[in-house]
């Protein structure tokens, strides 16, 4: 087993590692900017390095001073929690070179993944179903013309290398097409580096579905049951449960199958999801991530399984943690994503906590770095905590869920808690009956 592992991130992953780790009895060794010397993953870790100033680029994805970091300090393996270096395929090149252990999937599935044309192209031939749209780029408008027209308006223009929701436009009819193209196009190039965009049918009222995977790298791979991400404001998910309040026992092992055979496959290793739009009982694959994903502890209150620990454990050869069959979906998790934001504008708030009380209790967990008197620095992003909760069933998780929201406290800066404390109550929230726009709709107060 690896001895030390350094952790490339800081906030609620980097503390969620380090527990990981302590369990498995390995050293680790906490990475900071100047403007997180006073975070609790520096705090709780065996050791600490700065690594540089405040923009995240000259610190969390400075790939030199990680790497001397993890010379210092003897580590003999990174993981890269979610975000910055996660799902960067020469990050992982650069550590084997230098003889360390990247926690996480073999560097060329990663790049695969991370070009959404080409994932879809290898989806397509593993048998998984993809949303009808363009073979892979688009190159002028009159080939974008012909598959619009042939799938149908209106049409989604998304980035090749697109993620966190940028470089995507909707083209509603066939005038919006040279706009929405040249747009999308102009921010990948801007936020990415490629301007290259493709086309998507662009599905009404779909829910977002998706599959956690986990593979041994040897060809051996297991699903752990979905988590329905629908509730989603620009593109970013807001608020995650498992199973999903739709979805039959039946089509979730026709799905999960279908992915756990295309990871075989693949000799796919680590943790990853396979990301679906769910429209009238048929699933259409948007994107596979290949790292661990915020929304994870859904899946892990469901099925019990520690899916970081895992991760750490197949990287390091090890084999899973059940077969398939061994794999059971008990009760039902909600997860909030309390972000250090006003609920109602959304503009970052950060700033000094004042008071912090997390709620606790049977099937409560919060996932969070922060602490009374911890000021949250303005240059990463605003997520204050994640609040899991689990019960027997959705009401019964639904109904902690409320106990839970109004038993929190955290003053000092805005926080969306006064959000989910109205979602909880909502009736479509209750009723499960929610699709990937309900929420902007909801947000504006129009129909939903
Ligand atoms: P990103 O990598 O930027 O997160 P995704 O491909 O995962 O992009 O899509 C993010 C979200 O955008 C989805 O969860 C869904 O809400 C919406 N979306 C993506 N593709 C489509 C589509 N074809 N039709 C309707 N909505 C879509």
């Amino acid at each position: 087993m690896f001895d030390k592992i350094l952790i490339a991130n800081r906030g609620e992953i980097a503390l969620r590692v380090l527990r990981a780790c302590k369990e498995l009895g390995i050293a680790t060794v906490a990475v900071h900017s100047t403007a997180d010397a006073e975070a609790m993953h520096v705090r709780l870790a065996d050791e600490s390095v700065c690594i540089g100033p405040p923009p995240s680029k000259d610190s969390y994805l400075n790939i030199p001073a990680l790497l001397a970091a993890c010379e210092i300090t003897g580590a003999d393996a990174v993981h890269p929690g979610y975000g910055f270096l996660s799902e960067n395929a020469r990050f992982a090149e650069i550590l084997a070179e230098h003889n360390l252990g990247f926690i996480g999937p073999k560097a060329e599935h990663i790049r695969l993944m991370g070009d959404k044309i080409e994932a879809k192209r290898t989806a397509r031939h593993l048998g998984i179903p993809v949303v009808p749209g363009s073979e892979g780029a688009i190159d002028n408008i009159d080939e974008a013309m012909k598959v619009a027209e042939a799938i149908g308006f209106p049409v989604l223009v998304k980035a090749a290398a697109g993620g966190g929701g940028r470089g995507m436009k909707v083209a509603q009819t066939a005038d919006d097409l040279a706009l929405a193209i040249s747009t999308a196009g102009n921010e990948a190039k801007s936020a990415f580096g490629d301007a290259s965009v493709y086309l998507e049918k662009y599905l009404q009222k779909p829910r977002h579905i998706e599959i956690q995977i986990l593979g041994d790298g040897r060809g051996g791979a297991i699903h752990l049951g979905e988590r329905d991400c629908s509730l989603q404001r620009r593109h970013q998910k807001v608020w995650e449960e498992g199973p999903s309040p739709v979805l039959t026992a039946e089509a979730r092992t026709r799905i999960g199958e279908t992915c756990a055979k295309a990871m075989r496959e693949m000799q796919y290793l680590g943790v990853g999801t396979i990301e679906f739009l769910y429209e009238d009982g048929e699933f259409y694959f948007i994107e596979m991530n290949t790292r661990i994903q915020v929304e994870h502890p859904v899946t892990e209150a469901i099925t019990g399984i520690d899916l970081v620990l895992e991760q750490i454990r197949v990287a390091n050869g090890g084999d899973l943690p059940a077969t398939q069959d061994q794999i059971t979906i008990s009760g039902h998790a909600i997860e909030c994503r309390i972000n250090a934001e006003n609920p109602e504008t959304f503009r970052p708030s950060p700033g000094k906590i004042l008071r912090y009380h997390p709620p606790g209790g049977l099937g409560v967990r919060i996932d969070s770095a922060v602490y009374q008197g911890y000021t949250i620095p303005p240059y990463y992003d605003s997520l204050v905590g994640k609040l899991i909760v689990h019960g027997k069933t959705r009401a019964e998780c639904l109904m902690r869920l409320r106990r839970a929201l109004d038993e929190i406290v955290v003053d000092g800066i805005e926080t969306t808690l006064p959000l989910f404390r109205a979602l909880v109550r909502d009736h479509d929230i209750i009723d499960g009956d929610y699709h990937i726009h309900w929420l902007e709709q909801y947000l504006a107060g129009g129909d939903r």
